[in-house]
């Protein structure tokens, strides 16, 4: 039976006791990089956020360091753990050299989220003061309460693996996380290379049709988004930092922008939905994916595109689609994707696409991002680049998605 963690979100009344708390996380982040400074100096490593090796010996000594009056020492773990999880990221990213220079997780927090684990965590239901959660702090420290709606939903609650306490744009909010379980799916034997584009979010290829999902929505919300943006810094531009007016606009601004960035979220889990779906109604196994890391960051593309680029939610597709798949027990399966967008699916002739659709020189004409994604699904199955003769059905463009909203479509 597989299982994995899953999240939900509760939105909650701001405590004093909460900022007091981020800015102890962030106080131990902090020792963290001090502690690790030391570590490596002792050791003969003055500038050794370069290519320094750590093992558990660091992490015991660093643990042994750390203290802090207010948090529950789970608490205080949590924050070693995500900081040395940040230093194995760093080491991968610049093991594959995706990213042009990958930064040590060296920089110091004012804030940090807070995170309690099973042990500092205690549910209170049916009491004279209503159902709340009880998070522990360090010995001796009250209790933080947080009550809770009646109509959460408490049924996993003995599940629960970790607690996160969230600022977000000027609201509290609490992360719950628990280990999920899905019953075991049948798995399917057929191949769909998806190919996450930057025009259209997902394109992808079963070996037969080619589906691409209409990405004009969410660059819509991207562009509004820029302009929101663009306005709301003009207008501050012209009144005094840190004056009653310009708190007032910066509160509305992020008001504006949380939502627009709610409807970017919901957009791409529709999307995704719709794509997981339609493999688990195909009998697709494997999905696979083009490794887009570092695609952001070592070409220049120009001002534009760059923008462009930048804001794709390249790495969120990719997320969402993951674990969507695999709560339906479908593979996903990430591969290089050199080369996937040039070559010629029908005679293996590598050719940049100048517009939309790719045409070859063999007479093979096809939808650009729909050449990406066959490429992808060939790469994997071992005959990229061979030329093969196969009758492909035509591209097709899914509708954009039952969206309860009206599209706000900037003008420019
Ligand atoms: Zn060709």
């Amino acid at each position: 039976m597989p299982s994995f963690y899953r999240t939900q979100t509760l939105k909650i009344e701001a405590q004093p006791i909460f900022s007091e708390a981020h800015a102890a996380s962030a106080a131990l982040w902090n020792g963290c990089c001090f502690e690790m400074d030391m570590y490596q100096w002792q050791r003969g490593y003055p500038h050794a956020h370069r290519d320094f090796y750590f093992g558990k010996d660091c992490e015991g000594w660093i643990d042994r360091k750390l203290s802090h009056p207010l948090l529950h020492s789970q608490s205080r773990q949590a924050v070693r753990e995500r900081y040395f999880k940040s230093w194995l990221s760093y080491s991968a990213v610049k093991k594959s050299g995706g990213v042009r220079k990958p930064k040590p997780p060296n920089k110091r927090k004012n804030y940090m989220t807070t995170r309690w684990k099973k042990s500092a965590i205690r549910f209170v239901e049916g009491s004279l003061f209503g159902k709340r959660v009880e998070l522990s702090m360090a010995q001796g420290q009250p209790k933080i309460e947080i009550p809770l709606p009646n109509n959460f939903d408490m049924s996993k609650a003995e599940h629960i693996a970790t607690i996160d306490l969230c600022y977000n744009y000027g609201h509290w909010t609490l992360h719950f996380s628990y280990v999920y379980h899905t019953e075991t799916p049948e798995t399917g034997k057929e191949v769909v290379g998806v190919d996450i584009g930057e025009i259209h979010p997902i394109v992808s290829h079963d070996g037969q049709d080619t589906h691409i999902y209409n990405g004009r929505y969410i660059r819509s919300l991207y562009r509004y988004r820029n302009k929101v943006l663009a306005d709301f810094s003009q207008t501050m531009s012209r009144c005094k930092r840190h004056s009653k007016r310009w708190w007032r606009l910066t509160r509305r601004k992020w008001k504006r922008i949380r939502k627009i960035d709610n409807q970017i979220k919901d957009a791409l889990h529709k999307q995704t939905t719709k794509f997981v779906k339609y493999c688990q109604a195909k009998g697709i196994g494997t999905i696979i994916l083009g490794d887009l890391t570092g695609i952001r960051n070592n070409i220049d593309y120009g001002k534009k595109t760059n923008q462009k680029l930048h804001q794709w939610a390249f790495g969120k597709i990719a997320e969402l689609i993951t674990y969507k798949a695999k709560a339906l027990g479908i593979k996903v399966k990430v591969i290089d994707e050199s080369y996937t967008s040039q070559t010629c699916p029908k005679c293996g002739n590598r050719k940049k696409p100048n517009n939309r659709n790719y045409t070859c020189k063999c007479g093979f004409q096809y939808h650009r991002d729909g050449v990406g994604a066959i490429n992808i699904r060939e790469k994997y199955l071992g005959h990229f680049g061979v030329p093969v003769v196969a009758e492909m059905g035509f591209p097709r463009m899914t509708p954009p998605l039952g969206f309860r909203l009206e599209v706000p479509v900037a003008s420019s």
